[in-house]
């Protein structure tokens, strides 16, 4: 069944040849739970982004807990995050039974955390930091280590946006304590559902692959193997694993990860020229370009002038066939939280929060598909002034 309605949809996928004869392989060799292939993404994702190393799980979600846990995150804890992210990026943090503290953006240029607002919710309960690399965009992530580093707080970067993307040369991902990825089905790497948790540090990788399998001391691979007969449980694990259908997968996308993000860069760069002499907001338009860094233009973020409807725009360019979403709703602002932590104010982020609309923006989109997204935000624009 084709489910794809749009004309140009948010994103999409270009599954090949490739990608077919990988899963068919992974089910000719009859071995389907976390095994060799599995082992050869986490290998190859660990090369590929410079990490000593990579821990495979089911998706991002999970990644952050485990990221959580094995820095011993829990009770009693505080961790600093933005509002302006998807949603797991809190949960993570509440599994564990901490607290969050959420933080603003930096302003309308740079929608990722603001140091200053780090600074400003340290209490002596913090305990971590978690950043999130908005729309691969990297986070000001030396100011951010150095605040850290004078409050001794762990770093954890949700990179869910930000699979090939680098600072300075060096990875997101690789920046803090631990780095987690996602390949969920609309992001620039994908699996389907699946993820990725990366760190330098020995003891942070042996305890997030222990969790992931129930702390048992051996695997069913092991076992199989002949290496062991039995198992001990050491902790209390999760059932994290990922398959090898889905590693199968990631190893074909990984192959393809630059030329993607290359094609996402040339769409983004598309956009922004085309834009630059409307009153649209172009969000890391200037910053992408004056710093050295290398993004992973995971989304294409705008911010509407204030005598524009959303509604009526977003509306406008539905009728077109071209599907646009909002990244993102606060999560401070989502009732289950809001009912938890009252008397928040996040000026910026809320102010961002109710301007922003997502374009579509995937490595497969085509030319024509650009153009035709650009005239119809011309369009909708005209027709949607308050
Ligand atoms: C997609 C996403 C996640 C969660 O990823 P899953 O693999 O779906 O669990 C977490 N954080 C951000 C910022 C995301 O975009």
């Amino acid at each position: 069944m084709a489910v794809n309605i749009w004309r140009v949809p948010l994103s999409d996928l270009q599954f090949g040849d490739k990608e077919n004869q990988a899963v068919l392989n992974v089910l000719h060799s009859r071995w389907l739970t976390m095994g060799t292939i599995t082992s050869e993404f986490e290998l190859r994702f660990a090369e590929e982004i410079n990490s000593k190393h990579a821990v495979a799980v089911t998706n991002a979600t999970a990644a952050l807990h485990l990221a959580c846990l094995s820095l011993g995150i829990g009770e009693g804890d505080e961790v600093i995050l933005p509002s302006l992210s998807f949603v797991a990026t809190a949960n993570a943090v509440l599994y564990c039974g901490a607290t969050v503290r959420f933080a603003d953006i930096i302003g309308s240029e740079e929608l990722t955390i603001s140091p200053q607002s780090i600074e400003d919710s340290i209490t002596p309960r913090t305990k971590a930091i978690i950043v999130m690399h908005y729309a691969g965009f990297p986070c000001r992530m030396n100011e951010i280590l150095e605040i850290a580093s004078r409050h001794r707080l762990v770093v954890i970067e949700d990179s869910a946006h930000a699979p090939g993307a680098a600072l300075n040369g060096q990875s997101l991902g690789t920046w803090g304590d631990i780095g987690c990825f996602s390949f969920f089905s609309n992001k620039n790497l994908v699996t389907g559902e699946g993820g990725m948790l990366v760190t330098n540090q020995d003891d942070l990788a042996e305890r997030a692959r222990l969790l992931r399998s129930h702390a048992m001391t051996s695997l069913t691979l092991d076992r199989h193997l002949g290496h062991a007969f039995s198992y001990d449980v050491v902790d209390l694990g999760y059932n994290y694993r990922i398959d090898e259908m889905r590693s199968a997968l990631g190893l074909v996308g990984l192959e393809q990860l630059d030329k993607n993000n290359a094609r996402r860069e040339f769409i983004t760069r598309t956009y922004w020229r085309a834009f630059s002499d409307s009153r649209l907001g172009l969000p890391f338009k200037e910053s992408a370009f004056e710093k050295n860094q290398s993004c992973a233009y995971h989304i294409f973020p705008i911010l509407l002038p204030s005598n524009i409807s959303r509604d009526g725009f977003m509306h406008h360019l539905r009728e077109n066939g071209i599907q646009t979403s909002i990244h993102y709703p606060p999560i401070h602002k989502f009732s289950f939280y809001q009912n938890r932590f009252k008397d928040i104010s996040m000026p910026i982020t809320e102010r961002v929060a109710s301007h922003q609309v997502t374009l579509p923006l995937f490595s497969s989109m085509n030319d024509e598909q650009l153009d035709f997204v650009i005239n119809s935000v011309g369009e909708a624009l005209e027709e949607s002034i308050i």
